[in-house]
């Protein structure tokens, strides 16, 4: 049997991934794992709402395209029928309205129908149903909501209603109309969608469930455009009301039910606050006779694969335009129609995780009092302790919890700071000392008492003034401070992102007093080589006298000696 959600109809595409955790903290569920700054879906607690595709700011996460089977089923088949989920007429306009059965068949369908027809034959044994249960129902054509329930709120079960959903109801009506050869191809703007004609009991119902998203990249691929089709119509027309289901109560609406918003039969609810907030008051034994349900918020018209970035009132508009236009028909599909279903518990067994293990990370990301629990969800979870408790069951990562990962940073840099043989200061753009290290003290013999005076009080502020009247962005110097003995090659230069300027003084004194030194030796060498040189021509004279020779050439010797000297030692 097939209990787990159909292989990787949802999938992160982990090159685009960038670690935002954004998809956790919009996942109803938490169904989506972090390893090594990963997120992938875990699809044994997914229930395909199509949220995390919609919110990902990276568009990392994706749903399966089938579009190459649309292709396949309509090169290998000789009847394909198309069945267009009502969302249509609120996605595309009224022109494209008017042509999308011509474009629906210049692609290659040979009956192209509103899946609405389904709801219709859907509607009326809904009612009946509704009418004499002593239960509450609970509307089960939305496949995520189903999903829910089944998943996480399994007590519920027997309250779904036990028949089958629109999309696949007009799929049985077509293969009793048109024979059970007939391919069916279903598109609607729900991901969700492509696991219910994949669960065990729809099997061989629909071939292809596609969204209007893939539907568009086909006309792309076959350079199909809407707008140059010649208008046409649908091959079935369903009546006004039936139309309606994607919208927050239509169904209800179209199965003649008590739609009155002050009613207290009918309670129709839609995204993941409502749904969740109507099955709690169901769970508290109150009792009504028809919970209409849509996962997505504004309901279906709002799918995460709808491809339109129309105003939701606007889709809602557009789409009772369509409605209002359609003629008012006689009903001649067959009511008896066979289409009973059932839903089992797929509930997802949550991990006992107990008081010691969450506490245990808590001290391990520094939260040691309840007033070191932010709750701040930038981790994705709604709070600390289900952080704690998703990180002990292996599905989050310690460094998932940012204030924790920025303090420990800022340790570490305080840490380097402390450390640093060289003396460093950070004033702000008003020249007020923010820190300075223990080094940088010591230089210039001070203390914290000095923090939030000006630095004037202890150098020359030039080199900071140049950076904050912006003449310069870093300045690279040798500064001399008598006053405390000192010497420095100094490096000024601006903090990114903060209004703070740093200096960084590497002391040379030593350094420095060391050439001074040397300069000196230097200097005495030149002077004994000048005594040596007065002494050689003394010399040179004297010799000249006994052997004749040009003391010139004496001096020049000695000269070349000096010069040598010079050039071996510069100064
Ligand atoms: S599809 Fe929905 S349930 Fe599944 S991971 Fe995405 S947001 Fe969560
Ligand atoms: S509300 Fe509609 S589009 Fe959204 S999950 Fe349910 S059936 Fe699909
Ligand atoms: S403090 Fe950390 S663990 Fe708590 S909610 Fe914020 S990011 Fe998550």
């Amino acid at each position: 049997m097939n209990t787990q959600l159909s292989q990787s109809i949802i999938y992160t595409n982990k090159a685009s991934c960038r670690d935002c955790y954004k998809c956790i903290r919009v996942c109803p569920v938490k169904a989506i794992k972090m390893k090594n700054g990963q997120a992938s879906i875990i699809e044994e607690k997914c229930i395909l709402c199509g949220t995390c595709i919609k919110e990902c700011p990276q568009n990392a996460k994706q749903y399966r395209r089938d579009t190459e089977k649309v292709k396949s089923l309509l090169r290998e088949n000789e009847l394909v029928a198309v069945s267009i989920a009502p969302s249509f007429s609120g996605i595309y306009s009224d022109k494209e309205i008017k042509r999308l059965p011509s474009v629906l068949r210049q692609l290659g369908f040979e009956i192209i129908t509103e899946t609405s027809v389904g709801a219709e034959i859907l509607s009326k044994q809904t009612n009946e149903m509704v009418l004499k249960s002593s239960t509450t129902v609970i509307n089960s054509t939305c496949p995520a909501f189903v999903n829910y329930i089944e998943k996480y709120n399994d007590e519920l079960i027997d309250n779904l209603l036990p028949l089958k959903s629109p999309a696949l109801t007009h799929a049985i009506h077509l293969k009793e109309k048109y024979g059970d050869e007939t391919k069916i191809v279903f598109v609607s703007p729900c991901i969700a969608k492509k696991y219910e004609i994949e669960r065990d009991e729809n099997l061989g119902l629909i071939d292809a469930a596609i969204t209007f998203e893939e539907l568009s990249e086909l006309f792309t691929e076959f350079k199909l455009d809407l707008m140059n089709c010649e208008e046409s119509d649908f091959d079935e027309i369903s009546s006004k009301s039936s139309s309606l289901f994607p919208l927050i109560g239509g169904f209800s609406k179209s199965a003649d039910l008590d739609t009155d918003i002050f009613s207290t039969k009918t309670l129709s609810v839609n995204g993941f606050d409502e749904v969740n907030n109507s099955i709690q008051f169901l769970n508290e034994e109150n009792h009504i006779c028809f919970l209409d349900g849509l996962f997505c918020k504004d309901g279906c018209l709002n799918g995460p694969a709808s491809n339109s970035s129309k105003n939701i009132y606007q889709k809602k508009f557009d789409l009772q335009t369509y409605v209002e236009s359609k003629p008012e028909i006689e009903s001649t599909y067959n009511d008896n129609l066979f289409i009973s279903t059932s839903f089992t518990s797929k509930k997802v067994k949550e991990d006992f995780v107990s008081e010691n293990e969450i506490k245990n990370i808590f001290e391990r990301t520094g939260k040691y009092s309840p007033e070191d629990e932010l709750n701040c969800s930038v981790c994705g979870y709604d709070n600390c302790r289900e952080k704690a408790k998703a990180v002990v069951n292996g599905i989050a990562e310690i460094e998932m919890c940012l204030p924790y990962m920025r303090k420990r940073a800022e340790k570490r840099s305080d840490k380097i700071m402390e450390s640093s043989p060289n003396g460093i200061v950070i004033i702000n753009d008003k020249l007020e000392i923010v820190q300075m290290n223990p080094a940088f003290k010591k230089m210039f013999m001070c203390s914290d008492s000095l923090i939030g005076k000006r630095i004037s009080y202890l150098i020359d502020p030039e080199p900071f003034i140049k950076m904050i009247t912006g003449e310069i962005d870093k300045l690279e110097t040798k500064g001399e401070y008598r006053s405390y003995n000192l010497v420095c090659h100094q490096i000024h230069y601006k903090l990114d992102k903060v209004n703070q300027y740093a200096a960084v003084f590497v002391n040379i004194t030593k350094s420095e007093n060391d050439r001074v030194e040397l300069q000196k030796l230097k200097s005495e060498t030149i002077q004994k080589a000048q005594e040596l040189f007065d002494h050689q021509v003394n010399l040179a004279q004297q010799l000249a006298k006994f052997i004749g020779e040009s003391t010139a050439k004496g001096e020049e010797i000695v000269e070349n000696l000096i010069k040598l000297t010079e050039k071996q030692n510069p100064s």
